[in-house]
């Protein structure tokens, strides 16, 4: 589907929920899309994009970083401490918080480093054993923790259960969020965006519905 639609789709949906124009950012998630498809989307002037693994991004966005200017990268995959300083240097944004060891590991870094991407928290609002995110009874404290730590906590994230319905689960982040004073939220991916802008997405994390299938692992 051509950016632009998606695009337009946004716009409704913003509109549609009586929310401002532009309230809604769209990260255009490029993990294991070929280079010419994340070119073309780049060449349209989009220039916000989305990588689940670090690797990968360190692989592929200093040099189109070269070649277009005002890309913002948000990790929103996993992230291992062993990582994080990699993570720090090379993302705007990381979705993927999700322990006390990552968080005091980026405090330190920030420190360090004098530079701190934007954070969202990850919520496992569906509570799957195999899915990272702290549990939504551990959130609060997981948030205050981090802010303790001076940490940037811009809001939080969550990728619902593929079975599930989205919506309870993007109220629920919503719920968690407005109860901690955070303003961001980071959910909605290809097949539920629009449902996540009418609960109050901030972010919407769309791969597949802008770039076609992905290469497999
Ligand atoms: C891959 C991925 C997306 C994009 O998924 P699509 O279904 O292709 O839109 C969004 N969020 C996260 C965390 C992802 O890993």
């Amino acid at each position: 589907m051509p950016l632009s639609e998606i695009l337009t789709r946004i716009q409704k949906a913003e509109a549609e929920a009586g929310r401002a124009a532009g309230s809604v950012k769209l990260i255009a998630v490029s993990k294991r899309q070929p280079n010419e498809r994340v070119e073309a989307v780049l060449s349209e002037g989009h220039r916000r994009f989305g990588e689940n693994m670090v690797q990968e991004a360190a692989g592929k966005w200093p040099d189109f970083r070269a070649r277009f200017e005002g890309i913002e990268l948000h990790l929103v995959g996993p992230l291992q401490t062993n990582k994080a300083r990699q993570a720090v240097e090379l993302f705007e944004a990381i979705h993927s918080v999700d322990r006390p060891k990552l968080a005091k590991t980026l405090a330190r870094l920030a420190q360090e480093m004098g530079q701190c991407p934007e954070l969202f928290i990850q919520v496992n609002t569906g509570e799957e054993p195999q899915k990272a995110g702290v549990l939504p009874t551990e959130a609060d404290d997981f948030v205050a923790d981090c802010r303790a730590l001076d940490l940037p906590v811009a809001g939080l994230m969550c990728i619902p259960p593929v079975d599930e319905e989205p919506a309870l689960h993007f109220a629920l982040l919503a719920k968690i969020a407005e109860r901690n004073g955070l303003s961001g939220l980071s959910m909605g991916m290809s097949g539920d965006f629009e449902t996540a802008v009418a609960l109050g997405a901030t972010h919407v994390r769309v791969g597949s519905a802008i770039f076609g299938e992905r290469e497999a692992r």
